[in-house]
């Protein structure tokens, strides 16, 4: 396919694939970002043209997307080697890094940062998108949840394509109720304070238990907006199909949310033509998705790195955790959003009764908190103090982002 490419996009490919290279090789990073930003510079229609030919699924939402995408590459690796960009650099750069390195691939799965959806369907022209959730990422973002929700919903109207969407979230399914296809997940929704008004008439979305005791079903008070009937869904530890066959989900990553996870990625390698249960042994090989899920022996500890991001990441945070000392750990740094009100929004009570040490740049707003909402905890003033402090066996680490890197580097880049 590379040998189809004009000779000014095979030059923008190579130099892609070399500063990433030269960028590893002196050890500063992956190189994808990089090496992406060199191969657009000489080629601006470089993502296109690498797309060009082969069949594309874009994985977008605010949680989960990182992991998904690895799924669904791992599910849809079934029918051959499929480019993707598996440690998150999910902007134009990391795309075009992307496909570089892998420039024979029939597939590619790419995750896709929320706000450049539209740019990637442009460039990409993909065959299936899937929408995981929307809500807020930092405080700072707070009312951009309803702005994605409608962006998507634009980017997705009138275009040739299948979407795999959430059918628990409301923000989600209005904005692919817009597309000509879709297959709707039960994959769930832990964080409901984003979604608690209609993006289509302002009324109250109004939640209602279902019988079975697991999903919610929910409807707008003020228009036809409601959860439309899933047709994969998931039941404890097995995901059903369109058909009904139940498929028992065995993976190494922890949590429901990770099985609901695996649905999407099973939903998505679906249209691709790939069967879940050949599917499902790939799912079962993923241990780390960039270093997050990681157990790392040290000092007679097994520490467990779960990145948290923002409010809804830290509920399914709590979900993977086991009931294991837990080390918090947050910054407010850039990347991490420099506002920290949002703990009050989160409620950490299921972490009563565990041991619990906090650290990082806001411990102290952390330790209010969790002095608020009842749960002891004691501060440490960095990792390795926290390790000592605990008693050997299983450790749980649940960090922000900056303060999910520093540790991953105290752990010298856990892979
Ligand atoms: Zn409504």
């Amino acid at each position: 396919m590379s040998t189809q490419l004009p000779l000014r996009a095979r030059l923008a490919a190579t130099a892609t694939r070399g500063v990433a290279a030269f960028s590893r090789a002196t050890g500063r990073g992956d190189g994808s970002v990089i090496g992406g930003r060199v191969g657009l510079g000489i080629d601006p229609r470089l993502l296109r043209r690498l797309a060009a030919n082969r069949q594309v699924a874009l994985v977008s939402g605010t949680n989960g997307k990182t992991t998904t995408t690895r799924l669904t590459a791992a599910a849809i690796g079934v029918l051959g080697p499929v480019a993707s960009n598996p440690f998150g650099a999910n902007l134009p750069n990391g795309h075009v890094s992307a496909l570089a390195l892998a420039p024979d691939t029939d597939h590619a799965v790419l995750e896709v940062d929320e706000h450049y959806l539209p740019h990637a369907c442009d460039a990409a022209q993909p065959r299936v998108i899937a929408m995981l959730n929307l809500t807020r990422d930092q405080l700072d973002r707070a009312m951009e949840v309803a702005m994605i929700a409608k962006l998507w919903r634009d980017t997705v109207r009138g275009r040739h394509l299948h979407v795999v969407a959430n059918a628990d979230d409301p923000m989600v399914v209005w904005a692919a109720d817009a597309a000509e296809e879709v297959s709707w997940v039960a994959a769930g929704q832990r964080w409901h304070d984003d979604s608690a008004v209609c993006p289509e008439c302002g009324s109250a979305i109004e939640r209602v238990p279902h019988a079975n005791g697991t999903a919610i079903h929910w409807r707008c008070t003020g228009c036809a907006l409601a959860r439309p009937k899933a047709q994969w869904t998931l039941d404890d530890e097995a995901v059903i199909d369109p058909d009904g066959n139940r498929h028992d989900v065995k993976l190494n990553l922890p949590g429901r949310v990770n099985r609901a996870n695996a649905a999407m990625a099973l939903a998505v390698a679906a249209r691709f033509g790939v069967r879940p249960n050949d599917a499902l042994p790939r799912l079962a090989e993923v241990t780390s998705v960039a270093g997050r899920y990681a157990v790392v022996e040290r000092d007679g500890k097994a520490i467990r790195l779960l990145l948290a991001k923002n409010p809804a990441g830290w509920l399914e945070a709590f979900d993977m955790a086991e009931q294991a000392p837990t080390l918090l750990c947050i910054n407010a740094r850039d990347p991490d959003g420099l506002d920290t009100s949002w703990l009050f929004d989160v409620d950490f009570a299921p972490l009563r009764g565990r041991r619990v040490l906090i650290s990082g740049d806001r411990a102290y707003d952390l330790g209010v908190r969790l002095a608020v909402n009842g749960v002891d905890f004691v501060h440490v003033r960095s990792f390795t103090d926290a390790l000592a402090a605990m008693p050997d066996g299983r450790v749980e680490a649940i960090a922000n982002y900056t303060a999910f890197q520093q540790i991953r580097a105290e752990l010298n880049r856990v892979d």
